[in-house]
Order: C-alpha cells, then structure tokens, then sequence
C-alpha cells in the first residue's frame, strides 16, 4: 500500500471516528408553519455539514392533535380506540412528509417513515402504548445511503399489526426509543423555549433556565407536570442512559443536558416547581369505621381502570372516617358516579368532588439533607393565603393540592420563597396565557 493510501484511509478512519449520531426532535411549535418546518431542515441540515448523521423525529404541527381530538368528540362520544389512533396519528404523519420535502428540496436527501416503517413495535393498548421495541433496520439502511429518515412520533405498531400511540408528549418518547435502539451520541428535543427551567417560564416569568438537570430531578419534575418532556421518556432515557439535551428550536442556546452523574456540589434545597391541572378530587366522608373501609371505596375505582393519585384518610372521633383522593380529571365524572354508588352501600354521610384543582409541586435532591423545607413551603402558601387541601412527599419533593384559581399565585411566590427567581425576569413569555 502506497504512502497516499495509508494517508488516505487514516483520514477517512479520522473523519468515522468524529461523525457522530444525532437525534434530533423537533414539537409542534417547531413545525407550526410551513416556514417552521423550513427552519428545522435548516438545522438539520446545519448538523449534516458538520459532518454528523441526523435522524430526525417529528410531532404534529401544534395544535393538530387537539383539533383531530375534538373530531371525534364531535362524532361520537365513546369512540372506537382503535380508530381514535388511526385518526390521532395522522398529524404526525403531514409533518413528517412536509420535513423530508423540505430536505430533499434543499438538497438533503430524506424520507419519510411512519412509526411502522420505522419498525417501533408497541404492546398492544392503544392511547398509551409502552413501546416494547424497535427494529431499527430500515433506519440503519437509509443512513447508510446517506437518506435522512425523518420519523413520526407519538405512534406504533402492537404485534396485532395495528397502529397504536404513545400518549400525549408521546414524540419525546419516540425519539429517545430511537436514540437508545441506535445507540446515539444525544437525543437532542427541540421545542419552543430555551430549555429545562426551574419552572414553567409561562406561568413564572423569572423563571432560570437550568444549563443541566439530574436524572431524578427531570424523573420528578416530568412527574409532576413539566410537560416539556414527556414523563415516559424521562424513564426511558434513565433506563439505557441516554445522553438527553432539550433546547430551543428559536434558538441557538445549548439549552439542558440531562445527567446522570450525581453532582458533588452543595445542591439547592429546591431546584424546581412543577405543578399540573389535570386532577380532580373527590372525598366521602362519615363512613363507619371498619380496617377495610379505604380498600372497599377504592376497589371499584380500581376496577374501572381508573388511576389514583394521592390519597388522605382519617378517623374521626366518632368512630367514622373520611377518604380523599385525586383521579385525573378525564375520570372525574365516572369516579364521582362510582363512589356515589360506594357511599350508599356503606351508609356514608356524604360525597364532595372538585375538579378546579391543581397540584403543585417542589422538587430538589438538595432537600434530602434538610429539614424545614416543608415549613417554608406552607408558611409561604398561608402568607398568601393559599389553603393547602392535600399533601404527598417524597425524599426529593413536596406536593400540594390547592384551589386551581391560586395556581399562579402559589407558584411565583414559592419560585421566589426559595430563592429560585432570575435577577431580570425573561420577557420572552407572555406570564398569563398558559400553553395547554
Ligand atoms: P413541544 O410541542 O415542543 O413538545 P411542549 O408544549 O410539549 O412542547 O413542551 C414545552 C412547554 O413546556 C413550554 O412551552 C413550557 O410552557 C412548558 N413547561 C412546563 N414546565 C416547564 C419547565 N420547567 N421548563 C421549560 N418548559 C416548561
Ligand atoms: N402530537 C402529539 C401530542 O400533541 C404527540 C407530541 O406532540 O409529542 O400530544
Ligand atoms: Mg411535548
């Protein structure tokens, strides 16, 4: 073998070793507009000419899921879950063939796959399929013709050939599914703010934009309501460590690397504050006392296949007690009419329900090592007069259930309580439209 050659393939060894594996999500605001969409091929296209191989992951454009979503609840009222996903999982698809034309017109070879073709095979429930595993070899055939696919999110294929999704968020989850089948060097999320905040920048405009988050943290704050990533993936990306960074597609900040590494530095008693407004609550109360009491009023909750949250039960000095507890507000309806039933059987004095709640929550493994933390959080909230109706902790958070109309209220005044609150609050967020 001649010198040149040996030069040769040592350069080629060179530029394999430094090509690195992307991929690369992009939500629905990402892909909004057609000009949107113009947008992410430019920055995948910016990441190809950097000399790295790109597989690119897409939600519906923002909104579609919604509006296909009130489609069917304008149809019928119970709908087929079969067709729900079929219908459900076509906003993906529009965004997926729009990104690949896109490339392909800018010069980048792409194609598009649904979640099948891409071989994301899921267990066979539809709404919220876990994914079970991906057979990524139409992926690995198109990037080794240097074609860029371009995925899908949100959606599978159960092992009875039908399509399936993943629950709402779910193209967070899609993506990392795929980061960790093909081994990728980072799973990057790009969506329409800079990053992980401390918490939402929409409802507490001095929110701080964290430049790294732990893995448990992230875990409890996707938990908690933090939809900026969906809480599955979070697990997901624990599960086979996937190297996982969200960032703006506005943007070029390197927004939030998750890690795994547990940091020596002193942590903050807090780090975050999540909260959601997707629960509602229901008590009965006056119940004659018996040891089985809870499980009788939760057995047919359980059986109808509807999830609790927290619960609360006490004795009263009477000898009865009381039950409370939260289902997600979608059950609501179904959970009141269920213990309604359960409240006459068991000659309670009385139901009570209330789905304009919201639970709020502060996240910190800093909170491991002190005390205390639980007493500033609800002097905080009684200084604001915010009663507390309901609380939950673990060794690392801190939850409450309070009236939903105190949500922003209680949330700005504990993200300044400890300490959280940027110096020059982002103006980039209108504070009082929430993003639903
Ligand atoms: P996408 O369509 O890109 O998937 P999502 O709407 O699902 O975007 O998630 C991004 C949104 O998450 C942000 O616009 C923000 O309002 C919300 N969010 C909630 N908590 C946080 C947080 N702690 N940090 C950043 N964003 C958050
Ligand atoms: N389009 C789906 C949703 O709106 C999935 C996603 O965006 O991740 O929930
Ligand atoms: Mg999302």
């Amino acid at each position: 073998m001649g010198f040149s050659a040996i030069i040769f393939l040592f350069l080629t060894l060179l530029w394999l070793l430094s090509m690195a594996l992307y991929i690369q999500k992009f939500g629905g605001t990402s892909v909004g507009s057609i000009e949107r969409i113009q947008h992410v091929a430019d920055t995948v296209i910016k990441t190809k000419q950097a000399g790295h191989q790109v597989v690119v992951v897409v939600s519906a454009m923002s909104g579609e899921t919604d509006r296909l979503i009130g489609l069917i609840n304008q149809a019928v009222d119970a709908p087929n879950l079969r067709e729900y996903d079929v219908l459900v999982s076509t906003g993906e698809q529009v965004s997926m063939a729009l990104t690949a034309m896109c490339l392909s017109a800018k010069g980048y070879p792409a194609r598009s796959y649904t979640g099948a073709q891409a071989g994301i095979k899921t267990e066979s429930i539809h709404q919220k399929a876990h994914i079970n595993d991906i057979d990524v070899a139409s992926l690995k055939a198109a990037l080794a013709q240097d074609i860029i696919p371009v995925v899908a999110g949100f959606q599978g294929l159960s092992e009875e050939g039908e399509v399936t999704t993943l629950g709402r968020g779910g193209s967070d989850t899609t993506a990392v599914a795929i980061a960790a089948a093909l081994k990728a060097d980072e799973c990057q999320i790009y969506t329409d703010v800079d990053g992980v905040y401390t918490a939402d920048p929409r409802v507490v405009p001095a929110a701080r934009l964290l430049p790294t988050i732990t893995l448990e943290e992230m875990l409890e704050m996707a938990g908690l309501g933090a939809k900026v990533l969906q809480n599955r993936s979070v697990r997901y990306a624990g599960r086979f460590k996937v190297p996982l960074r969200v960032l703006s597609s506005f943007s070029n900040n390197p927004g939030t690397l998750i890690t795994y590494e547990e940091s020596t530095m002193e942590k903050p008693l807090v780090s975050g504050i999540a909260f959601n407004r997707s629960e509602a609550k229901i008590s009965i109360f006056g119940v004659p006392f018996k040891p089985d009491v809870t499980a009788k009023i939760l057995q047919p909750i359980a059986d109808a296949h509807i999830d609790i949250d927290m619960i609360l039960q006490n004795t009263t000095q009477d000898n009865s007690c009381d039950v409370t507890f939260t289902v997600n507000r979608e059950d609501y309806r179904r959970a009141l009419a269920i213990v309604e039933t359960t409240a006459k059987e068991l000659a309670a004095r009385g139901v009570s329900g209330d789905n304009k709640i919201a639970k709020l929550s502060i996240v910190g493994v800093g909170m491991r090592a002190h005390t205390g933390v639980a007493n500033k959080m609800f002097t905080t909230l009684a200084e604001e007069g915010v009663t507390v109706q309901l609380i939950t902790t673990s060794e690392i958070k801190i939850s409450v259930v309070i009236d939903e109309k105190y949500l922003e209220l209680a949330a700005r005044a504990l993200h300044t309580a400890f300490d959280l609150d940027v110096s020059e609050p982002t103006e980039e967020f209108d504070p009082v439209v929430i993003k639903k």
